[in-house]
């Protein structure tokens, strides 16, 4: 008789109480803080806080300017920064990042840059889950070319309706502009089909990426995007700065969207030239601490073991589905299942709007957002006003799902 096969050894868990320490808020805030806001706005890990204080205290100067040691000290810091970060999204190259100060400084490039391009009748497809910095960008720099924006409706969950894809896209569709995951719903969009429909009429592909990053580094190589934007402070480092990444092939050809200093090569009174991809998008001193910081934030994250942490966060995004099913008058807005879904849940309270709801979890610790969260367009389509989130980040742990279960039924038992 053959022996038996040996046990598999139980995956190892997640050091939650490790992984929380490296969050300097925790320990300064003590028990009773569930910070379920991290869709707004990340906690400073650590590693971000530690070499932006350094940067800011030990080794400041400005960058790419400067022939003296410090000077240079700081512009090879920021160029590590902008190397770790084309590390963390899979780039090529890390000429091919772009420091901003965030998505939204980060899609006001891709848009206007890009727009220069278009001309009248020329199409943008944009979907109804956009962030507003998804969809005013491309308004205000498509009314100047006289660019069409359609949109690409959602199906009853609030996902994509990428069925009525072919109707949408022609041949005048330039540039398609998605969100990787909604801010409001959760819903990660199958990029695949739309970066087939792209190539299929030649348009460029452009995603924001804020709300997918803070789940894990990503592959833009694989994703077969052409532009993907997002913001540092959602990604555990500092606000101030993010990035706009740029298909090298692409950058080399766009126009620069903002003029200043260092994005030259020969100005002269009559006209400039215009120095080469990345530093032609990066007009005037960049956010040289943030950028650092983010860079700093990015190695540490991509050192993390991901499936463990998805798993984790997918087990509380389960919990709090299920308790807030079991919550008379609480409705859940988005995808049903947990498949394709980042770890954040909107919802409304019949009868209570978001601010008082938020206002009563606060008073139990539990930060929450309520509002239309910058996507006025998903609401409408939706037949709502405002909804109130909860967003779910690596950090958090089983009793912030409780406390903020337990907050509703508080809410729903005094204001409904
Ligand atoms: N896009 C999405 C999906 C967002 O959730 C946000 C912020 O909430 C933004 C863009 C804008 O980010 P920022 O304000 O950092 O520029």
């Amino acid at each position: 008789m053959s022996a038996a096969p040996a046990p598999k050894p139980a995956p190892e868990r997640l050091d939650l109480a490790g992984l929380r320490a490296e969050f300097p808020i925790f320990a300064a805030r003590g028990a009773g803080f569930h910070y379920l806001d991290n869709a707004a706005t990340g906690q400073i890990c650590r590693a971000a806080a530690e070499a932006l204080l350094a940067f800011e205290t030990r080794a400041r100067a400005n960058v790419k300017r400067g022939v003296y040691r410090l000077a240079d000290e700081a512009t090879q810091a920021f160029e590590r920064a902008r190397a770790e970060i084309a590390a963390y999204l899979g780039a090529r190259e890390a000429r091919e990042v772009v420091i901003t100060s965030g998505t939204t400084h980060a899609l006001n490039i891709a848009a206007h840059s890009l727009c220069a391009r278009l001309r009248p009748g020329d199409e943008i497809l944009l979907s109804r889950a956009e962030h507003h910095s998804n969809i005013v960008p491309w308004q205000l720099a498509g009314a100047r070319v006289g660019a069409v924006i359609r949109a690409i409706p959602l199906d009853d969950e609030g996902r994509l309706d990428l069925d009525r894809l072919d109707a949408l896209v022609t041949r005048r569709t330039k540039v398609i502009a998605v969100t990787h995951c909604s801010n409001v719903t959760g819903a990660v969009t199958d990029l695949g089909k739309l970066g087939e429909a792209a190539r299929s009429v030649g348009a460029v592909l452009v995603v924001d990426g804020a709300q997918r990053v803070p789940h894990g580094p990503v592959d833009v190589q694989a994703l077969d995007c052409d532009l993907y934007a997002f913001s540092g402070h959602k990604l555990f480092a500092s606000t101030g700065a993010g990035a706009l990444w740029i298909r090298r092939e692409l950058a080399e050809e766009l126009p620069p969207f903002l003029g200043g200093g260092e994005m030259i090569r020969r100005v002269t009174i009559e006209g400039s030239t215009f120095a080469a991809p990345p530093h032609r998008f990066e007009a005037g001193t960049p956010p040289i601490g943030p950028a650092i910081a983010l860079g700093a934030a990015c190695a540490w994250l991509a050192g993390l073991d991901w499936a463990r942490i998805h798993a984790h966060e997918t087990a509380l995004l389960d919990r709090l589905l299920s308790g807030l099913g079991t919550i008379r008058g609480v409705r859940p807005i988005g995808p049903a299942g947990l498949q394709a879904r980042a770890p954040l849940v909107s919802f409304v309270v019949d009868g209570v709007h978001p601010h008082d709801v938020c206002q009563l979890l606060d008073a139990r610790g539990v930060c929450t957002r309520g509002g239309h969260h910058c996507a006025q367009p998903l609401h409408d389509t939706l037949g709502l006003e405002a909804s109130t989130r909860a967003s779910i980040a690596l950090y958090n742990d089983a009793a912030d799902v409780d406390a903020l279960l337990e907050g509703l039924e508080e809410v729903v038992r005094r204001l409904a």
